[in-house]
């Protein structure tokens, strides 16, 4: 039985595709490509295609008895999202009402669904700054409201049509699994650090009086390799569940500071810099860190990988 996997030939996807065809699934990718094809394994059937082209996805679940789908397409630019709302919403949820459709109308039900932490927003979090998957989501920007809509869709289908739904919401996600399937684009943290160093710029902190121990914020950074496997686990989870929706944080369950991983940065790559500091981000949330301990349950998956992996391996994919 073959697995659909939407935005496949992405950074996220295409880790996600080579993990599960390494767990000896078979896999149709339905990407639009216009990048990233070199990091689809040979054996992936690739349609090039978007989820408004509703007559492509209906042939495609017609041609294939799927299993279920793991969808991971989707715009994910937080400033992007502020000032294009509606193209958020008309991608991230016009596409996703698209492909339930079509799941619906074929009767696949087993949806692993790419959530993320921007569902949380901002937080009052106690002295560690752990969320768990229960906490209230109120989300601060287009993006994370997409984000938690989706779930919302899906988990509505759980009731109406027996779905079964996996919702991962990923915390901050970094690395490369090797020099083919790096992020090529520089839209979060270490990527934007690579970059201005690059350039010979001075990589620029976010604020520097949060409470926190160092005074910059802190995340919890997962090595995307971890996150290909937690979506494997999740396949074999969702395939065996009874029909209802589950949530599931996917982080390390640790923060790291900004500056701690601009010192892990000038660590990896041998360049000693000084950060320059400006004012923070408004909706930047001082500490996010996953509650991991329900992924731990349910899909038996922890984190392997430190944050030395991820910076290494997102630097050796950038300067191979
Ligand atoms: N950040 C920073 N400088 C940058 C980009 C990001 O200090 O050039 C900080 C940002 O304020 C946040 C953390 O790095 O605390 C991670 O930011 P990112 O945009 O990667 O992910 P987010 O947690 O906002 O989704």
């Amino acid at each position: 039985m073959t697995w659909l996997v939407t935005g496949g030939a992405g950074y996220i996807g295409a880790h996600v595709v080579q993990k599960l065809v390494d767990a000896g699934h078979d896999v149709v990718v339905l990407d639009e490509a216009t990048t990233g094809t070199h990091r689809l394994p040979p054996q992936v059937t690739l349609v090039q295609a978007n989820l408004t082209q509703n007559q492509t996805l209906h042939r495609l679940f017609n041609d294939y008895d799927f299993q279920g789908v793991v969808h991971v397409a989707a715009r994910k630019q937080v400033r992007e999202s502020v000032e294009k709302p509606l193209f958020y919403w008309r991608e991230n949820i016009g596409g996703l009402t698209n492909l339930l459709t079509a799941m619906q109308v074929h009767s696949v039900k087993n949806l692993v669904f790419s959530s993320s932490a921007a569902v949380y927003g901002q937080p009052q979090l106690g002295s560690d700054a752990i969320i768990a998957e229960d906490a209230h989501c109120n989300p601060i920007n287009p993006y994370g409201a997409t984000k938690l809509a989706g779930e919302w869709m899906a988990e509505a289908l759980t009731v109406s049509d027996d779905f079964k739904v996996v919702a991962l919401r990923y915390f901050n996600v970094g690395g490369a699994g090797n020099a083919n399937l790096g992020d090529e684009y520089s839209y979060n943290l270490i990527p934007i650090v690579f970059d201005a160093l690059e350039k010979n710029e001075s990589p620029i902190v976010f604020g520097k009086n949060f409470e926190t121990s160092d005074g910059t914020c802190i995340r919890d950074y997962v090595h995307v390799e971890d996150l290909a496997d937690a979506h494997v686990s999740a396949v074999e989870y969702v395939s065996a569940a009874e029909p209802k929706f589950t949530a599931i944080n996917i982080g390390t369950g640790k923060g790291s500071s900004v500056l701690e991983v601009m010192n892990m940065v000038a660590k990896v790559s041998g360049i000693e810099f000084e950060p320059k500091f400006v004012q923070a981000r408004q909706g930047d949330p001082a500490a996010l860190v996953a509650d991991v301990s329900r992924a731990k349950e349910l899909l038996n998956w922890v984190s392997q990988r430190s944050l030395e992996d991820i910076v290494r391996s997102a630097w050796l994919a950038k300067n191979p």
